[in-house]
């Protein structure tokens, strides 16, 4: 028996997935979800919109030079390798006397990828002398959706962006989140990040701002899929 094409195949639930999100990070599927209830007709979210291990998406290794470019490779990669519409992020942390770095090396600032203590410690180290009108940073998104085929036939590839502004405190604050959470405080509040709940910080997180802005484009590639 030949096997159906990864995107003909039903979730456990019994529904098609519709739409894969290039990312095992299951925090992120869920503040995705959430976005598109009831946003795209005929989407059931809880069955349609799956991660990058549910329809065993390939992994794509980041070597773009910018955020859109990285987001854009796993997006088209993903839907080419699925046959589904798929979104991808890539995000970091913009710090501005840095010139805007870390960047796209936000992960593997401090040498090891993923070491997210070693790369806070390692940035307070660098910024301990920068006065507090200096310490402006944000964490910034790009977000891409890719529809199978778009590139040899000319169809649709997207890219929106979002931005959490803030500024970089002296020492970690707050126990929840990940990353870079606990020394960015964003504007106009007197928390970090990581003291924010998960849907404080969603409801005005950089990836949050990049997917609704992307859900235009999300409608339109599922009409008819
Ligand atoms: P990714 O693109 O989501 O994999 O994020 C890359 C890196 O950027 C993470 O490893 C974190 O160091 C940092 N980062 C991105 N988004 C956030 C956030 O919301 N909070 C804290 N750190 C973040």
């Amino acid at each position: 028996m030949t096997e159906a094409p990864l995107a003909d195949q039903p979730d456990k639930d019994g529904a098609a997935p519709r739409l894969v999100l290039a990312t095992h990070n299951k925090g992120k599927l869920r503040e995705l979800r959430e976005l598109l209830r009831g946003q795209v007709p005929g989407l059931d979210v809880d069955t349609q919109v799956v991660d990058a291990g549910a329809v065993g998406a390939p992994d794509v290794a980041e070597t773009g030079v910018t955020f859109a470019e990285n987001s854009l490779l796993k997006a088209r990669a993903v839907a080419e390798a699925t046959g589904l519409v798929a979104i991808a992020d890539d995000s970091g942390l913009a710090v501005d006397v840095l010139g805007g770095a870390p960047g796209i090396f936000s992960a593997r600032w401090s040498g090891r990828h993923g070491d997210d203590a070693a790369n806070l410690q390692l940035l307070l180290a660098q910024l301990a002398d920068v006065p507090d009108e200096y310490r402006g940073a944000a964490f910034v998104c790009a977000a891409a959706l890719a529809v199978p085929g778009a590139e040899a036939d000319g169809g649709r590839e997207v890219v929106e962006y979002g931005q959490l502004e803030g500024v970089l405190l002296r020492e970690p604050r707050g126990e929840g989140g990940f990353g870079y959470d606990p020394v960015l405080q964003p504007s106009g509040l007197d928390r970090s990040c990581a003291e924010l709940s998960s849907e404080e910080k969603n409801a005005i997180s950089h990836r949050g701002h990049a997917f609704r802005a992307l859900l235009p484009a999300i409608v339109e590639a599922l009409a008819g899929r």
